[in-house]
């Protein structure tokens, strides 16, 4: 039983205050490979909420918004070297928290700097523009000003890097933030607010909030608030729109999927079961894009699945921290519940579970929050599994006999995040890319991203894009304004 006084206390940081909640209230967050409390971290209430979003808004009227941009340019590039300087220590706090692989959080902790060295570079590179000859005697011209107070509203499984999309692009254009991480995963994001006094920023321009999804309504809603960036479940997304829609604050949506992998009968098979292996139990699924439909050519399906699960067989469970580890435990207990209700009920609906479907039975994974990679054949798409995002290692095979019916299977989910496509057909690789309806279509590759390329959803998997050249105006305003140059009084009834 952890004691209280074991654990290690955070606190929220709002304007340059290091605070617990107004209430006292704190949450207990475990740590999912030993399913023991380990931090405590404060329930923000409503009067935190409302301090963090003025202090965001004093900074931006403030010491912030007086900056030139290439002063803000230069203070994003030195945040993200201080992020170089402590990748170690973040990436172990969200390993210790949410139970991805530490690799994995290393790798991300390692590449977020790019985004900010990008973006950062950025910051200077907005341009207005002078149309002309608009009309006679009017001078026009344009000004791209921030967005104002941005709440960052983020899912669990890639803390550090989901905020990293929103503050990059939105820290160049000027804008302020408060954070709300989510309950599994605060602690990186705590942990890396102190960076912002290092590097130099002004208090205020980076606050963080913390507590579950009613301390996000209140972001969502708080009329100081003029964008919420949100990352998480389509459902989640759905209620911060129309509350965000009340004051009719702007949105961007990251939210779930259901993406197929595609694998044609000329696939090259040893870079397809890496493939598709990479896109359904790295993270132990636990990714927005998670290729959680294996769309087979029927010739193949069988040696697909036979190698996949010989594969899954040899991947290695086991403690997060250590770096031979290839999958760690579900980030929760609740996701790990979700899972297996998942899986009973594909079961129940006549589905057989090829492979896993539990969790594991070795006694030193007992204690975590584990579960066996698992390969689902015999599905059809009407089945929950098939058709609802699992966030979990389980892959639903979903055999097809002809391009067309690849196509209309991989197109047949409310969801369009991403897909991946195996054949060594340059022509068909790019034919059927066009054709799926979905953010990001990986040929012969799946799970990359990079902060010069837009990444977000079609349909219900999101609004707006973050990462590329152009995420930086999802954080400003464009702004017109008209100069009359004649000498004239005009007919005030008629329009200019
Ligand atoms: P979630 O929707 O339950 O929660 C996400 C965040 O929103 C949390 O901070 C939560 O406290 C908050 N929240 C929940 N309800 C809210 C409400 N009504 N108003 C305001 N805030 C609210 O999602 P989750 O379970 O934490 O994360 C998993 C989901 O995130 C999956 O669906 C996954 O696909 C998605 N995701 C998407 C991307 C992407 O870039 N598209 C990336 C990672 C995760």
């Amino acid at each position: 039983m952890v004691q209280s006084a074991d654990l290690r206390r955070f606190h929220m940081l709002i304007g340059s205050d290091w605070v617990n909640a107004s209430s006292g209230e704190a949450f207990q967050t475990d740590n999912p490979y030993t399913g023991m409390p380990w931090a405590a971290i404060p329930t923000a209430a409503a009067v935190d909420v409302d301090l963090a979003v003025a202090r965001a808004r004093e900074a931006l009227e403030g010491p912030w918004g007086a900056l030139t941009a290439t002063a803000r340019g230069r203070l994003v590039r030195r945040l993200g070297e201080l992020v170089a300087e402590h990748a170690q220590e973040l990436a172990v706090l969200e390993t210790t928290d949410n139970g991805k692989l530490l690799k994995e959080m290393l790798g991300q902790l390692r590449a977020i700097p790019g985004w900010y060295e990008y973006f950062g570079g950025m910051a200077d590179k907005l341009e207005g523009t002078v149309p002309q000859d608009t009309k006679p005697n009017i001078f026009a011209y344009t000004r791209y000003e921030p967005l104002g107070v941005v709440a960052a509203i983020l899912s669990w499984n890639s803390p550090l890097l989901l905020l990293t999309n929103k503050l990059a692009p939105g820290l160049a254009a000027g804008c302020t933030f408060v954070a709300k991480p989510a309950v599994e995963a605060s602690a990186s994001v705590l942990e890396f607010a102190r960076l912002f006094e290092i590097a130099g920023f002004p208090a205020g321009v980076f606050n963080v909030v913390t507590g579950g999804a009613e301390v996000g309504r209140q972001l969502a809603a708080h009329i100081g608030v003029d964008k919420v960036a949100f990352t998480g479940s389509t459902s989640g997304g759905i209620a911060v729109m129309k509350t965000a829609a009340d004051h009719v604050a702007r949105v961007t949506l990251e939210l779930g999927g259901k993406s197929p992998n595609v694998v044609f009968d000329d696939a090259n098979m040893d870079a397809a079961v890496n493939g598709v292996v990479a896109g359904i139990f790295a993270a132990g699924g636990q990714t927005c894009v998670a290729g959680s439909r294996l769309l087979v050519h029927r010739s193949k399906q069988e040696e697909l699945v036979e190698r996949l699960m010989t594969r899954a067989a040899a991947i290695r469970m086991g403690d997060p921290l250590d770096l031979a580890t290839e999958m760690g435990p579900i980030a929760c207990l609740p996701q790990l519940q979700k899972v297996e209700m998942y899986v009973r009920s594909a079961s129940e609906q006549g589905a057989t579970v090829a492979f896993g479907g539990t969790r594991p039975e070795a006694p030193e994974l007992s204690s975590g929050y584990f579960f066996e990679p698992t390969v689902l054949t015999n599905v059809n798409t009407d089945m929950r599994a098939v058709r609802e995002e699992i966030f979990g290692p389980v892959l639903s095979v979903i055999p097809f006999d002809t391009e067309e019916e690849a196509v209309r299977l991989a197109n047949d989910t409310s969801y369009g995040l991403a897909a991946g496509i195996w054949t060594q057909s340059i022509q068909r690789a790019h034919r059927v890319a066009h054709r799926i309806r979905a953010g990001s279509v990986w040929i012969n590759e799946y799970r990359t991203v990079a902060y010069n390329v837009p990444f977000g959803g079609f349909k219900e998997s999101g609004i707006g894009r973050e990462n590329g050249v152009d995420a930086i105006r999802e954080y400003v305003e464009p702004k017109a304004i008209w100069v009359n140059l004649s000498e004239e009084t005009r007919d005030p009834f008629m329009i200019g």
